[in-house]
């Protein structure tokens, strides 16, 4: 039975990809910070099939004394500080976490198991002001927010322990991918729960910034599958997992509130405090490498992935509701 340590196990893509793990047999291991409350919902369902230890990618031993116990066969790094805005407020600890934090886990895998398989979890947010329409691999990078600085050198570091030390260590630039999962912060679910809110008579406005930036979204139970598949291949090497569809947060907006029958231009507002300081304008991938060398394709398109998410959003509101919960 393979073992597997995942990095950021109680965001959105840690979920996903533990189920995924488990359901390929795999004995699943997840790293959690200690919190003065236990915040578990996405992985609630999984708990008794997955063992948790605490750890920080701020405290290097950590790491280390996880890997020597759980002694994995594949690393997933998910973990990092993942919101573009909370970047610009907090870009010390962003750096802390989502640029150094990847060095002290491959020095930790350096120094205790040099063949554990190594997975980075970087973005497409790398791309920033982008230098070619649509990115692929070798797009050069111009990021646009200390995140997209952070996970460069995440990218980087990465590539480099691959080349310097020969760790089977591979870095996925994902684009943006979503799910009833992801959190509330980010655009997609911001607007498919403001939907269900508004539909239900819980509020009557929404305020947004830029309608007219474009992003490449996905789902991301697809894009699990990609990372998993990254560390499956005899050779390590960097792969871009997107759909090579692009949208604006207009058409989000409008498909989301269509999908309950809402007038979207009724309920939306522009909100200065949600522009951003530097935008990335336009993001859309290539993912033929990783459909050639993976054999790998999303499965969920635009359209169904929002309306997924607005049903998902409406569920739980109607749920939350019924149990006598105050908005
Ligand atoms: P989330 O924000 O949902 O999850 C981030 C996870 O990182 C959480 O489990 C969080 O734990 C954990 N974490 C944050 N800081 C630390 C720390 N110092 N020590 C240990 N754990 C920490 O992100 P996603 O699941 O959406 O994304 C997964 C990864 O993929 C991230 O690295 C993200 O930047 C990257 N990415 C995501 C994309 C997307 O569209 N979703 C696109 C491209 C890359 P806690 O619950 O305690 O906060
Ligand atoms: P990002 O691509 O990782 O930054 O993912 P987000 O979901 O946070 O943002 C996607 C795009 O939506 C960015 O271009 C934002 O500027 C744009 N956007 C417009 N209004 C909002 C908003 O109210 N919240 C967020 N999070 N993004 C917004």
């Amino acid at each position: 039975m393979k073992k597997a340590l995942i990095t950021g196990i109680t965001g959105q893509d840690g979920s996903y990809l533990a189920e995924l793990l488990l359901a390929k047999g795999y004995e699943v291991h997840g790293m959690v910070r200690r919190s003065s409350e236990e915040k578990f919902e996405r992985i609630g369902h999984l708990r008794e099939k997955i063992t948790l230890h605490q750890g920080d990618l701020l405290d290097q031993f950590s790491l280390v004394a996880l890997i020597e116990k759980i002694e994995p066969d594949e690393i997933y790094n998910l973990a990092a500080q993942s919101f573009v805005p909370t970047s610009w407020s907090q870009p010390v600890l962003t750096g802390e976490f989502t640029a150094l934090g990847v060095t002290k886990m491959l020095e930790a895998v350096r120094h205790t198991n040099p063949k554990i398989k190594f997975y980075q979890a970087s973005s497409s947010e790398m791309f920033g002001r982008v230098l070619e329409v649509p990115q692929k691999e070798s797009t050069p990078f111009y990021p646009r927010s200390p995140y997209g600085v952070a996970k460069a050198y995440g990218h980087f570091i990465t590539v480099n322990y691959r080349e310097s030390f020969k760790l089977f260590a591979v870095s996925g630039i994902l684009f943006n991918h979503e799910s009833p999962r992801r959190g509330l912060e980010f655009i997609t679910r911001k607007v498919t729960h403001h939907a269900a809110l508004i539909k239900l008579g819980l509020k009557t406005k929404m305020g947004v910034g830029n309608l007219d930036a474009k992003r490449d979204w996905g789902f991301a139970g697809d894009y699990v599958d990609a990372m998993w598949r990254m560390l499956q291949t005899d050779s390590p090497d960097d792969y871009v997992v997107a759909t090579n569809e692009t949208h604006t947060v207009r058409e989000l907006i409008e498909i989301a509130f269509g999908r309950v029958g809402l007038d979207w231009q009724k309920h939306v507002e522009i909100d200065p405090a949600f522009v951003r300081p530097a935008e990335v304008d336009l993001l859309i991938g290539d993912y033929d490498k990783a459909k050639k060398h993976l054999g790998w394709e999303p499965t969920v398109r635009f359209k169904q992935l929002i309306e997924l998410m607005v049903d998902a959003d409406m569920k739980r509101v109607e749920q939350r509701l019924a149990n006598g919960e105050q908005f």
